[in-house]
């Protein structure tokens, strides 16, 4: 099936997050020189503008920090989607992703709730990273 949404347009900044993504792998910036979790990725640190960075590996899980349920498509490729839910969910590392939330019906969702990483496998390049419920248990 052709993908119809937009598609992520790496950097040199952003290409080892994107390569992550497709390997199934959530991946966040701390610098080495000040250990400050850089995100969104960058190609210099937001703290200390050191050029340096490790690359660390998410779990994956994390909490909804804030979230909007889209009743109107503000992009035509997104209409059939609708509604859908925008979220900013904190990683338990601390990092706070921009993404959707998903296989959720839309009244279940709330702030707080614990949520894991799902992976959309979009094009053979590109997966990108939204997040269920974590289910307790
Ligand atoms: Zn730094």
């Amino acid at each position: 099936m052709h993908y119809t949404k937009p598609i992520p347009v790496p950097n040199h900044g952003t290409q080892s997050f994107w390569d992550g993504c497709r390997q199934h792998q959530l991946k966040f910036q701390q610098c080495v020189e000040c250990v400050t979790v850089n995100w969104p990725p960058s190609y210099l640190c937001s703290h200390c503008l050191s050029v340096r960075f490790d690359w660390i590996v998410s779990k994956g899980v994390g909490k909804i920090y804030t979230y909007v349920t889209y009743y109107r498509a503000f992009h035509s490729s997104f209409k059939d989607d609708l509604p859908y839910i925008s979220a900013v969910v904190e990683l338990d590392e601390g990092p706070r992703i921009l993404t959707n939330i998903v296989n959720c019906s839309l009244s279940e969702v709330e702030c707080e709730m614990r949520v894991i990483v799902e992976w959309d496998d979009i094009t053979s390049e590109y997966s990108l990273p939204k997040f269920r419920p974590l289910l307790s248990g």
